[in-house]
């Protein structure tokens, strides 16, 4: 069976490329029928940060990006956090070892440094703890079984380390980028187990991996350089024979392809990074600290999930629209592409637009009617939907609304000077006025009604409505642009029209 898991680390809010990397697992579970799972990888204590797995399983959500298993769910294989299954992962390392595939090493801080020092002065190029390095070190490999065992009794610190052979070659499948081959000597002796008991990353990742039958494991391609460390584990924890595929997605890169973009991007290049707001404590200055999201910044979900799927994948075909049964459906690990993606704000903004003008009037009227509110201002439910309706074309945000429809609540206080310059003359004016005294006849017409009638008004002064129709607008909203006049005018009423007017021949 098709079992997928995200697998994000609660060291800060989630990015958005951490999002596009749970996406896919889940476009790639629902796909194929299989199961979507949440493990929170916590075993670095010294990263952890309050309130990020709450975030994570908030921005899930908000996304539409189902979990089944897992944390916040539950499941079989509960826990799903990895500082809750610590006592799981000891038996594993001590299997290793008796295996004789990883071994204790007791070098202190200062041991490792001079190591380091050593290496430099010498003019290695990449200082490791590898097979050719810890011969000259204080460890299970080059002590005496006894003296080992004597530390080991009198509880001296140790991490226990993976013995990654000397000549060997590593090659694994990758779904995206085909055969990876990794020569063992370009890999080091990672820690496996820390001095405090707790599992490393990789140990801990591995053997989750294992015991939760994970078949595909989809993640970002920042991993990619671990992934031959996690093969060696898995062959030498006997797992070979059901080792996930793996696939690693490509990088996001900043706007301008210079690198890959970061957690701090966002606030320095005025677009969000992450998907929800995050109030953070800036950890160098003590600082509250508050970053923008994608939700806040009035970006509906649909249009962040279709343009996150966009960032790395194509369906092959010109469409771009593709609600999430639609990316289901079409969703593929083999159109991921290897080559990475470009971030660019536009298009999320482009993705919005559709979104937002696809919503039916009633859901889009609350964010008008919720900033009428702050400004003391009321209106009915329905005329609000007839706003939102004619101004959801114009708008990136739902709350833009309030700015660009205030005509609708407030006559204006200023007119359009350009033109007012180039189209008003007494004409235009006569016949302003005579439209105004026209108006009340005609309470309650539709835009079509209070079209003819402009029209049959300006017939009768003789002029043509071309003369007239920006001159018309400029008294009504005080602007030069809007959305269809007429439908404006219906929206106003008659009585507030010909009000407005008459202040503006005034
Ligand atoms: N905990 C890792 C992360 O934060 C997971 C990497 C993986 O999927 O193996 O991204």
């Amino acid at each position: 069976p098709v079992r997928v898991r995200f697998a994000p680390s609660p060291t800060g809010p989630l990015h958005i490329g951490g999002v596009r990397t749970a996406l896919y697992n889940f476009l790639l579970a629902r796909k194929l029928g299989g199961t979507m799972i949440l493990r929170i990888e916590d075993t670095d204590q010294n990263r952890f940060v309050p309130g990020a797995e709450q975030y994570i399983l908030e921005a899930l959500a908000w996304c539409g990006i189902v979990i089944d298993e897992g944390q916040g769910v539950g499941g079989p294989h509960a826990p799903y956090k990895q500082s809750e299954r610590k006592p799981m992962y000891r038996a594993y390392a001590d299997q290793l070892i008796a295996d004789g595939f990883a071994y204790y090493a007791f070098d202190t801080p200062e041991e490792l440094d001079a190591m380091r020092a050593r290496l430099q002065a010498a003019k290695v190029p990449n200082p490791q703890y590898n097979s050719i390095t810890r011969a000259q070190m204080r460890n299970s490999l080059t002590l005496p079984e006894d003296e080992t065992q004597a530390l080991l009794d009198a509880g001296t610190a140790y991490v226990i380390r993976l013995k990654v052979p000397r000549k060997e070659e590593i090659r694994f499948q990758d779904m995206i980028r085909g055969w990876v081959v990794v020569h063992s000597s370009a890999v080091d002796d990672k820690v496996l187990m820390k001095s405090d008991g707790m599992p490393t990353y990789h140990l801990a990742n591995i053997v989750d991996d294992h015991l939760m039958e994970i078949s595909h494991v989809i993640r970002g391609e920042e991993w990619l350089p671990s992934a031959p460390l996690h093969v060696l584990l898995y062959r030498y924890l006997g797992w070979e024979a059901t080792m996930p595929q793996f696939a690693h997605l490509p990088l996001l890169l900043k706007p301008d392809g210079t690198g890959k973009l970061s957690k701090r991007d966002g606030d320095r290049l005025g677009f969000p990074v992450f998907p929800l707001e995050w109030r953070g404590v800036d950890a160098e200055t003590g600082e509250s600290t508050v970053s923008r999201g994608y939700r806040e910044d009035g970006y509906l979900p649909e249009a962040l999930v279709n343009f996150l799927a966009f960032l790395g994948w194509n369906p092959g075909t010109a469409q771009e629209i593709f609600s999430m049964d639609e990316l289901i459906e079409a969703f593929t690990i083999e159109r991921v592409s290897k080559s990475p993606a470009k971030f660019d704000q536009n298009k999320v903004k482009w993705f919005n637009e559709h979104y937002l003008r696809a919503q039916p009037n009633a859901a889009l009227a609350p964010y008008l009617l919720g900033a009428l509110a702050e400004h003391g201002l009321a209106c009915a439910e329905e005329k609000a939907e007839q706003i939102v309706g004619v101004m959801k074309e114009r708008v990136s945000f739902p709350q833009d609304f309030w700015q660009e429809a205030k005509y609708f609540f407030q006559a204006p206080d200023a007119y359009d000077e350009q033109v007012v310059a180039k189209r008003w003359n007494p004409a235009v004016a006569d016949a302003l006025t005579a439209y105004a005294g026209a108006l009340p006849g005609a309470a309650g017409a539709s835009a079509e009604g209070l079209k003819n009638l402009f029209n049959q008004t300006l017939e009768a002064q003789g002029l043509k409505p071309g003369q007239v129709l920006q001159m018309l607008r400029v008294a009504i909203t005080g602007g030069a642009a809007g959305p269809d006049l007429f439908e404006t005018l219906a929206i106003l009423g008659t009585g507030e029209v010909a009000q407005r007017l008459r202040t503006a021949v005034a």
